[in-house]
């Protein structure tokens, strides 16, 4: 499924000055740098085979377009009983993972190449293509790829490979027009240099509208809102959920709130029975904190809507805080079982609003 997103609004996302230097994108594990002000326009909720679409701002012809297989989990086929409980059983008789198949590499690149020619045909304009030979690369040689380029109905740069480390089948490319060409050139590569497939400290970061937010990778989002002035993530991990919102304009809602005042309006949670506290976080500022045991509503609530039982969240920790270095608000929620402690300090102190520029 993929969703195409409103335009943030200038007054939002760049006036006050966030991270001018470049533009960091995280997405379903996959991240990257760009130049400033680039704009994530599209994407898929699915994190086994997704889409990112990454746009120049103004004006601009230049994308950036990334798209991702799981090598490991091929078609979405009916579990068969011994799929089902194979990772059980591996665990029991210690067999070694099953061999994911071999992925053909040029075979994949081809059918890609093939799509793009007949835009070109629609456009009557002639399509050429390059293929570079098959190469090995990454910091740990993880990589087998392909570079390519072609021009048609419009100009492209990119690469296909695979990690051997997630998995991950992976096409990213830059596209524009034939004017672009110098841009097209630069911005792949710097795409190249710093584009991830997967996560190398357990962590994944969703970084959007200079947002960056380290979550553990063993989350997985669940539903997103991502406005002009509010973006909303919320992630779970079998039965517990962490539920991340920021506001801008956050002078403008301090006029009128107090920071537990907002916060209340959209806790998951009463926070009548919890106890508040304070924290400083690794940003610098303080967080007016709640925590506690959820209540019986919010169990039997949780029961109705999850989909698994299992780590079965009893405890709440919210919390809540301004950066007046970006004008937002940021509020974090965790709902969690009783074995999983520090989960909400762990996500609040990787939640990266503003630069050490910015301070002061
Ligand atoms: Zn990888
Ligand atoms: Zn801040």
């Amino acid at each position: 499924m993929a969703a195409a997103l409103q335009e943030p609004s200038k007054t939002d996302s760049h006036k006050d000055g966030t991270n001018a230097e470049k533009t960091v994108v995280g997405w379903q594990g996959m991240r990257c740098e760009l130049p400033p002000e680039w704009n994530v326009t599209g994407f898929s909720m699915d994190r086994e085979s997704g889409y990112l679409r990454v746009d120049s701002p103004g004006n601009g012809t230049v994308t950036v377009q990334i798209r991702w297989t799981n090598a490991a989990k091929p078609a979405q086929k009916q579990p068969s009983l011994y799929t089902m409980f194979a990772p059980h059983f591996r665990k029991l008789f210690r067999q070694p993972e099953p061999v994911v198949p071999e992925t053909d590499l040029k075979g994949n690149l081809e059918k890609v190449l093939k799509d793009t020619a007949k835009l070109a045909k629609k456009a009557k304009t002639t399509f050429e293509s390059s293929i570079k030979a098959e190469k090995i690369e990454g910091e740990n040689d993880e990589r087998i790829s392909i570079n390519f380029a072609w021009s048609g109905a419009g100009k492209g740069q990119g690469k296909i490979w695979r990690c051997k480390t997630c998995n991950r089948v992976v096409v990213a490319q830059v596209v524009g027009m034939g004017k672009d060409q110098n841009s097209i050139s630069a911005i792949a590569a710097q795409l190249f240099a710093t584009l991830k497939d997967h996560s190398e400290d357990g962590y994944d970061l969703w970084g959007l509208y200079d947002l960056k937010l380290d979550i553990p990778e063993d989350f997985r989002l669940e539903s997103q809102k991502l406005l002009s002035g509010h973006l909303h993530l919320a992630f779970i991990r079998q039965a517990e959920r962490i539920v991340f919102d920021r506001w801008g304009l956050a002078n403008m809602t301090r006029k009128k709130f107090t920071l537990p005042e907002w916060f209340q309006n959209s806790a998951v949670t009463s926070l009548k029975k919890l106890q508040k506290s304070e924290a400083i976080l690794s940003s610098g500022h303080e967080a007016v904190t709640y925590s506690g045991k959820l209540s019986l509503i919010a169990r039997a609530q949780t029961l109705k809507e999850s989909r698994s039982l299992r780590r079965f969240p009893t405890r709440y920790a919210g919390g809540v805080w301004e950066c007046t270095e970006t004008n937002k608000i940021f509020s974090l929620q965790v709902c969690h079982s009783k074995n999983t402690q520090g989960l909400w300090e762990d996500v609040a102190n990787r939640c990266f609003c503003h630069s050490a520029a910015e301070t002061g």
